[in-house]
């Protein structure tokens, strides 16, 4: 049997799994079982940011293997106290909240919304407004939060509590503000909905409006954070801070972690026994956490990443089938004009190129650590495929 026939027999078949089976990964290449190379712009969905097996990265993550992979939360320990104060310090965060995924980072916002409001409150203000063509998460409520008709199937029902406003409309959302509503949840760029900017005036309405009311305000910034836009967070762009604000994908350079991140209104909110994970904060986890951040926040990294995302866009941009380049720094979205985003994906495969789609597009999330080297031979075999 081989390995595709064996997985598929044991495996339950809940992705489009791509016909790859990869054995290897250094930097930004990564190898199948047949030797074959790969150049990776799609880092495992954002996740591997520093690339595959970085250095310091591993060194980090095995000394913690063999000094203390885990205990529970009962305890402390100082690799998560380091890792939180930084991550605190990095994002102007007041507290954090640690779990293991996207999803769970947003189950816990949720649940931190509604108990904001209701310890303010009472009771009836549990509403939580969230965009039209967002993606949340796998988890019920996550799902429930996520604004896409296609995901509300056959898992009914659904949990109460979530209204959708269509993105960059401001008199949509002005219309659903009431006084049942305790947030609104966004994505900065929407990246499964298809890598959709918002713009800047419609996220001015969402916190002016919001800050009138006492409305939290959630951004899920578990694609768009850690980096991937060329500041540590997307929000800093829009000159934002919500209230707030989730992590996930790319915080441990690919090892499992997710956070919720508190401003000043929520920092205390979450009290003993009323939110837990067996996993959460890790210190496995924490140890790769640590490593991403002290090279993100290293001298000029960011700005290269800015820079080398600006290149990449450029680029792009003069290629005849590329109709348009769409979201922030390395996270790009690429709209065709004729071709079709799953079959640029299966050429690029078969040329040693991996891409990602989301919706109708072509989407790039390459390593942030990605050389311009790197960058040049990925783009040669993109426009090859693109221009024939
Ligand atoms: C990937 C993603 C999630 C879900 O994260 P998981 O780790 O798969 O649970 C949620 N929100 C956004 C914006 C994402 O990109």
């Amino acid at each position: 049997m081989t390995t595709i026939e064996k997985f598929d027999s044991h495996v339950t078949h809940s992705y489009g799994r791509m016909p790859l089976v990869m054995e290897a990964g250094k930097g930004r290449r990564c190898t199948d079982e047949n030797g074959k190379e790969y150049i990776d712009f799609g880092s495992g969905i954002g996740t591997n940011c520093l690339g595959y097996c970085d250095e310091k990265w591993a060194d980090a993550v095995c000394a913690q293997v063999r000094t203390l992979q885990h205990n529970s939360n009962y305890y402390y320990t100082a690799v998560q106290a380091d890792f939180a104060e930084k991550l605190c310090a990095v994002t102007g965060y007041e507290s954090l909240f640690f779990c293991n995924s996207g999803a769970e980072a947003n189950e816990c916002a949720i649940k931190t919304a509604r108990k904001y409001s209701f310890d303010k409150y009472g009771k009836g203000r549990h509403n939580i407004i969230t965009l039209v063509n967002s993606f949340h998460g796998r988890t019920m409520a996550t799902l429930s939060a996520t604004g896409q008709d296609v995901f509300h199937n056959y898992f009914f029902p659904f949990l109460e509590g979530f209204i959708n406003v269509k993105a960059n409309d401001t008199d949509d959302l002005r219309a659903k503000l009431d006084d049942t509503v305790c947030a609104v949840m966004l994505e900065y760029v929407q990246g499964e909905g298809g890598v959709y900017n918002l713009e800047q005036s419609f996220v001015d309405a969402v916190f002016e409006l919001c800050a009138e009311k006492d409305i939290l305000v959630i951004a899920d910034e578990i694609q768009t954070g850690v980096g991937r836009t060329g500041k540590f967070l997307a929000g800093e762009y829009f000159g934002k801070k919500a209230d707030i604000t989730t992590l996930a994908k790319g915080i441990a350079g690919g090892i499992p972690m997710g956070a919720c991140l508190f401003g000043e209104k929520c920092k205390d909110v979450l009290t003993p026994g009323t939110h837990g994970s067996t996993f959460g904060g890790n210190p496995i986890a924490c140890a790769g956490g640590l490593a991403v951040l002290e090279r993100l926040t290293s001298d000029g990294f960011l700005d290269d990443v800015s820079r080398k995302a600006e290149y990449i866009r450029n680029e792009l941009k003069k290629c005849k089938e590329v109709d348009s380049v769409s979201g922030l720094g390395m996270m790009i979205g690429i709209a065709l004009k004729n071709k079709k985003a799953e079959d640029v994906k299966a050429k690029a495969m078969e040329k040693g190129l991996l891409v990602l789609t989301a919706k109708t597009k072509v989407r790039l999330l390459p390593p942030l650590t990605i050389t311009k080297e790197e960058i040049d031979e990925g783009l040669r075999i993109l426009m090859e495929i693109l221009e024939e």
